[in-house]
Order: C-alpha cells, then sequence, then structure tokens
C-alpha cells in the first residue's frame, strides 16, 4: 500500500515549503523508498505558463511539456526525479477537467458542486501520480497558506484521502514560523498555534510541525508549547532553520529526525535500506572547499525578482562548484544597457548570460550585451530568447544587416533571422501553444557542444515559439557562425556558436531545468570553466 504524506503551510508564505517537501523526498530516497512528489496550487490559472515571472518566478517546464510551479524545479534537483504533467495541478486546471466533463454529459444531469465533484477531481490526480509513478510514497505540496479561500477544496480533498487511503498511511505536516521578537529577546509560538487550529477546523489535525526560525531556538519550552497546543508529540516539532546553502536543508532535517519520524509515524518499521547521503555530503563538501570566484553577469528583464531565473541560478551555482568555485551574479536590467553603458556595467564579469524571456521590453539591451561578448572575447551563454539574441547581434554586427530582428519584436523586419514555425502562424491562444517539453538534439563533432556533451545525441526541454530562419543559415556559415546542434532531421537550428571566440554559445532550448547540485549541466559546466579561464588570464 503506497503511503501519502501532504505538506501544507501556515503563518506567511515563503517558509520553504517546498524546500521541506524536496529535502524529505531526498531522505526517504536515500532510504531506497520510491518517492513521488507533486504540488497542488490553488491559484485559477491553469497553468503559471501565461504569469508574469514577477507574478510567480520562473516556470519549470518538464519533460512531458507541463509548464509548473517553480518549486518541482526544487523537487527534480533535491530528489533527483524526472518530475511529469501529473505533478502540478491548479484550481483553474481542476476547474477546466470538470467543465470539459460537465459539457460531455458525465455527470448524468447530477448538479455539480465543489463537493464531490471538484473534490473528486483533485483526488483523482494525487492517486494518479502514484500510480503513473508506482511510488512507495508520495509527497504532495499544496501551495499558498492555510486560510486562502481558494485552499479550502484541497485540504478537503487532503482530508478525504486520508478517510479512504487510511489514517495510518496518510501523514500531515504543517510548515509554519516561529518569529523572533527583538524587543521581548524571545521567539514566539502563536502564530503556530492559531494556524494549527485553522488547519484543525477544516478536519486536518498534522501530525508534524516542522517551524522555520530565522535564528535557533535555544528555549525547548517553545517545542514543548507548540504540541502541547497543537496536540502533536513532543518529537514531533521540528525546527527548520535558515542556512546559508539551500543543499544542507536534508541534512539538517535528517539530524533534526525528519525522516525517521515520518517512517515512525507512517508505522513503516523497516526502510528498503539505511539511509545513505554520502554523495550529498560529498557535494557539500564540495562546496565548502570551492573557494575561487567568478563574477558572472545575467541581463534580464525580470531581475528584479530572482527567482523569476531560479533554476538558472541554481545551475549557475552546481556549475561553480564542480569548477571549485562560487559564482556571483552581477543582476543586470536589460534596460540599462547600451553599447556606450555595456563596459561599466559588464566590464567587472567574466561571463553573460541572457535568459530566456518573452516580450519586446529590454531586447536592445541584451543584443548590445552580447554585442560587447563577442567583440571582447568575454563567454557569453544565451539560453532560449539568449540565442536568439546571439543570432540578431550577430547578424546586425558582423553580416551588417543593421535591421535584422525576430519577427516577435519587429514583424516587418527586412531580415527576420527569428521568425514562427509555420505550423504556429495561426495560432490564437497564448497558454500552451508553444514548442514545449523534451526534443531530441543532435550535435555536430568538434564544437563546444560536443566538448560539453561528449555525445551526438541528446534531450533537453523547450519552452518557445520562435525559431532560427534557416533561409539565414548559409550567410552565417560563410561569416564563421556554426550551428552545432540540430533537430535530428536537420529542419530546426538549436545551438549556434562561433569558434575562435573563448565561449560563445547559444542553445534554443532551456539547459537549467536539467542541471543537479551533484551533476552540474555540462554546458554550464563548460560555461563557468571558460569564464574562470579568462578571469585567470587577465588578472
Ligand atoms: N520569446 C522567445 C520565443 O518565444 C523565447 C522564449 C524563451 O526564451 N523561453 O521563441
Amino acid at each position: 500500500m503506497a503511503k501519502f504524506i501532504f505538506v501544507t503551510g501556515g503563518v506567511v508564505s515563503g517558509l520553504g515549503k517546498g524546500i521541506t517537501a524536496a529535502s524529505l523526498g531526498r531522505l526517504l530516497k536515500a532510504r531506497g523508498f520510491k518517492v513521488a512528489a507533486q504540488k497542488l496550487d490553488p491559484y485559477i490559472n491553469v497553468d503559471p505558463g501565461t504569469m508574469s515571472p514577477y507574478q510567480h518566478g520562473e516556470v519549470f517546464v518538464t519533460n512531458d511539456g507541463a509548464e509548473t510551479d517553480l518549486d518541482l524545479g526544487h523537487y527534480e534537483r533535491f530528489i533527483d526525479e524526472d518530475l511529469n504533467r501529473y505533478s502540478n495541478l491548479t484550481t483553474g486546471k481542476v476547474y477546466w477537467n470538470v467543465l470539459n466533463k460537465e459539457r460531455r454529459g458525465e455527470y448524468l444531469g447530477e448538479t455539480v458542486q465543489v463537493i464531490p465533484h471538484i473534490t473528486n477531481e483533485i483526488k483523482s490526480f494525487i492517486y494518479s501520480v502514484q500510480e503513473k509513478t508506482d511510488a512507495d510514497i508520495v509527497i504532495t505540496e499544496i501551495g499558498g497558506t492555510t486560510g486562502d479561500i481558494e485552499s479550502q477544496p484541497f485540504l478537503e480533498a487532503i482530508r478525504q484521502v486520508s478517510c479512504e487511503a487510511g489514517r495510518s498511511n496518510c501523514l500531515f505536516i504543517h510548515v509554519t514560523l516561529i518569529p523572533y521578537l527583538e524587543s521581548s529577546g524571545e521567539h514566539k509560538s502563536k502564530p503556530t498555534q492559531h494556524s494549527v487550529k485553522q488547519l484543525q477546523s477544516f478536519g486536518i489535525m498534522p501530525d508534524i510541525i516542522v517551524a522555520r526560525c530565522d535564528r535557533p531556538v535555544d528555549d525547548p519550552s517553545i517545542f514543548r508549547k507548540i504540541a502541547l497546543f497543537c496536540n502533536v508529540k513532543e518529537d514531533c516539532v521540528i525546527e527548520n532553520l535558515t542556512l546559508p546553502v539551500l543543499y544542507e536543508a536534508p541534512i539538517m532535517l535528517e539530524e533534526a529526525g525528519l525522516a525517521k519520524i515520518v517512517l515512525r509515524e507512517l508505522g513503516i518499521e523497516k526502510a528498503p535500506q539505511e539511509c545513505d547521503l554520502t554523495e550529498w555530503k560529498h557535494m557539500l563538501d564540495r562546496i565548502k572547499n570551492s573557494r575561487k570566484t567568478v563574477k558572472i553577469s545575467l541581463v534580464g528583464k525580470y531581475v528584479k525578482l530572482h527567482d523569476s531565473y531560479l533554476s538558472i541560478v541554481e545551475s549557475l551555482h552546481h556549475a561553480g562548484w564542480e569548477n571549485g568555485a562560487q559564482v556571483e551574479i552581477n543582476w543586470v536590467d536589460s534596460e540599462t544597457i547600451t553599447p556606450e553603458t555595456a563596459p561599466e556595467i559588464l566590464g567587472g564579469s567574466t561571463g553573460i548570460i541572457v535568459p530566456g524571456g518573452f516580450g519586446i521590453r529590454g531586447i536592445e539591451g541584451m543584443i548590445a550585451a552580447a554585442d560587447y561578448a563577442r567583440r571582447n572575447n568575454i563567454p557569453y551563454f544565451g539560453i532560449c530568447l539568449g540565442m536568439q539574441i546571439a543570432a540578431i547581434a550577430f547578424a546586425r554586427g558582423v553580416l551588417g544587416y543593421e535591421d535584422a530582428n525576430s519577427t516577435e519584436f519587429a514583424p516587418d523586419s527586412k531580415h527576420p533571422v527569428i521568425a514562427l514555425m509555420e505550423e504556429q502562424m495561426d495560432l490564437a491562444d497564448m497558454g500552451g501553444t508553444m514548442r514545449l517539453g523534451a526534443y531530441p538534439c543532435r550535435i555536430s563533432p568538434d564544437t563546444l557542444m560536443m566538448k560539453a556533451y561528449g555525445k551526438g545525441l541528446i534531450e533537453e526541454r523547450h519552452r518557445h515559439r520562435y525559431e532560427f530562419n534557416n533561409k539565414f543559415r548559409e550567410v552565417y556559415m560563410e561569416h564563421g557562425a556554426i550551428f552545432s546542434g540540430q533537430s535530428p532531421d536537420g529542419t530546426l537550428v538549436e545551438a549556434m556558436e562561433i569558434p575562435g571566440h573563448p565561449f560563445y554559445l547559444g542553445v534554443q532550448y532551456h539547459p537549467e531545468f536539467k542541471s543537479r547540485p551533484n551533476r552540474a549541466h555540462p554546458i554550464f559546466r563548460e560555461f563557468v570553466k571558460a569564464a574562470l579561464e579568462v578571469k585567470e588570464k587577465n588578472s
């Protein structure tokens, strides 16, 4: 019988519920369990694909092309299992499915209601991730904070799961905050008590409380008080300290006994194997021993919210650690860059990355950055939009096509070096109509791409509408660019590079989704390595 763990959050948002769920997943996997993770997001959007990164941070794309919450990136990085479209559900999607069934007459004339129709839809989603993955343990995180009006059907659904699957096969973990009051010099348990009361009013008795605190709680009576008032065992109140390195969380929670208590409360007497965190600990040692530093400029238009580029930031760190270095990010708002300001803003870094993005704002600044990198032998890595930008900068700066552009930004350009794919021309909907998910890519020998991957056929995840315009391939090649990655049938450009430069590479896909803390993505690894070499050469 599979076991179900539900992770809810209380008091405030942003407590690292996702990290807690992901860390627990790692600890259970380290004991030999097959773990699946999923997130239920109570907002009404069908998926985060059409939301502004400022609302929601990055959109994480799965192999099977689902546009999902950024917490799924934590799950993949911590648990190291690829997720799928059964890993993220929103209120919008629940209603979408229910309304489609209603239109098809599947409810046989019944009145369609929140209970049971909406809750049934949510429950079947929870069960389906278990069926699809055959997991021993499913970890389901409920987005938002207990008490949000949108969360109620989700809480009701997980309560029902605990009746159907059996209370002993389900576990509720509530993540809360123990704030510290400077004025009185003490930690406070009351917000946690209130939040648990609220959860209980929905019929959910948490079994474990994971309490986030910014500084260690020295007074153990706080935990006793929480246990007493919230009706949990004393050792089931677990301290979750804010850490300097995210990836230390599984070790901290292991030391606090989280996984052991989880198994005990689920009635699992014996795990398939002893907990093995050797590799994870080696990685943490590597992080501590990474003493070099390297500065990389990240040039984008959503830089005010760093979560907009979460997976890219993590990938840069992973790559740094594999090169024995800490990567420092120079956050650059692309609207501030012009050919004149570029040297001053970008001059202090020895690597420039232009990540993905949509819409015209800030595009000229990105082009100026790509141009500056090409002319000054600074390693450049363009991701998705960043590859398109590199192609435009090359057309303007090397081929002399002054008006070169993407038809996304200049529909009437005489040199549309980036354009829409034929089959996309007639689409009006914005949601879910892009080239999404994993596609194969063939790599040419003797290229940066081959040096990084070390093999001729790879698979990477995509999320874009526009493509390199094949009409221009020849003239690019005549002027020294190479198309080092292509779709296996040769029709789509997946990677472009400029030989003779220390590192100048753009890829049409999103490698950042596949980087792991203990297995940096090969392109990021080579990019950071090149940036370190340029730094050493300059000093
Ligand atoms: N806006 C570009 C496109 O749709 C790039 C998308 C991206 O960077 N994810 O093709």
